[in-house]
């Protein structure tokens, strides 16, 4: 298996033989995904003989890539930066949830059609679970980059659960606003909390952030700050308390600037290797109708 496909490479995959790589991940940049580890573990643990591959395909290539993967005989594929919200026209039917994200994470390949699915947010929720013992429907939710993909779904799911309250923040304030608009149905139910809103949108700025913060349990990161090396730390230590939890849905690095800035308050923090474990998890069982071997999956990342 190479390090990473190209578009060319898929665009000659039958010339090459029957290659046993049938699932894979579209993304740009791809080659720092950790998620051929994780499948091929558990293909490997279950005797199934294909396997999962890296796919460099850039936002000009990914309605080819798609054409092909329709009919190359592939099983699915996972879909990450910058293709979630892209692919989702370019689908032949999309699962409800997905929709109402308005990105699709995971591709199905059926027959010759093209099913699409989010499994970014339960992921979220699961990994929640796991890292902090707690249920999303108990806290209080501040999510950062609100207007991303990962943000969204993330936004979705603590609607669905109906959490305590969510706050909205996004550099592009108007976005964060669009959601809530959309996600106000869902919060509009009797839970008392005194004075401060259950769902808001705020402008990114210390005072707003500062208010805030006092009123929540959980600091989500869905913005891609902290994946770069150069990258300045999101929320300042000063702004957090040991009170926080903090959750980074980046995982490389393992420990971002956001979580260096947790621990120096004293906050719980957890970066994003849960999530992409328990949503590779939920494609699994979607590309094979069967439960996955996530301790061998968990175990492939660590
Ligand atoms: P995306 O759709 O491109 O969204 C990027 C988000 O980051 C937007 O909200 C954007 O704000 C914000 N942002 C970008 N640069 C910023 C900056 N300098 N300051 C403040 N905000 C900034 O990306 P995505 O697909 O949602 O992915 C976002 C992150 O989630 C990535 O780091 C990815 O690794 C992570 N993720 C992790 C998992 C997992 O399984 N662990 C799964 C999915 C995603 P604007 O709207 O203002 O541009």
């Amino acid at each position: 298996m190479k390090e990473f496909y190209t578009l060319a490479d898929l665009q000659s995959w039958g010339e090459k033989g029957k290659s046993p790589v049938r699932l894979g991940v579209f993304g740009d940049p791809v080659a720092h995904s950790l998620s051929p580890q994780m499948h091929n573990a558990a293909l490997e643990n279950l005797g199934v003989k294909e396997r999962y591959g890296r796919f460099q395909i850039g936002a000009d290539e990914l309605r080819t890539g798609l054409e092909l993967i329709r009919c190359l005989n592939f099983i699915g594929i996972n879909l990450t930066l910058p293709h979630k919200t892209t692919a989702l026209p370019l689908m032949d039917e999309v699962d409800d949830a997905a929709r109402k994200s308005g990105a699709i994470n995971t591709v199905l390949v059926e027959g010759e059609k093209l099913l699409g699915f989010n499994t970014d947010g339960p992921g979220f929720l699961h990994a929640i679970r796991s890292e902090f013992s707690v249920d999303l429907r108990d806290l209080r939710v501040l999510l950062l980059g609100a207007g991303g993909g990962a943000g969204r779904a993330i936004a979705m799911q603590c609607a669905r659960e109906n959490c305590e309250r969510l706050v909205l923040v996004n550099r592009t304030l108007e976005k964060a606003q669009d959601l809530a608009k959309e996600l106000a149905p869902y919060f509009s139910g009797s839970r008392v909390l005194g004075p401060v809103a259950r769902l808001q949108a705020i402008p990114w700025d210390e005072t707003s952030l500062r208010f805030q913060l006092a009123n929540t349990d959980l600091v989500v990161n869905a913005t891609s700050v902290g994946m770069k090396r150069s990258d300045p730390r999101l929320l300042a230590a000063s702004l957090l308390a040991p009170h926080l939890m903090v959750y980074d849905t980046i995982y490389t690095p393992m420990r971002t600037p956001l979580l260096a800035a947790a621990a120096d308050a004293g906050a719980l923090g957890a970066n994003g290797l849960s999530m992409l474990l328990h949503q590779g998890a939920l494609s699994f069982e979607i590309w094979f109708g069967r439960k996955a071997p996530l301790d061998v999956m968990r175990a492939a990342l660590l």
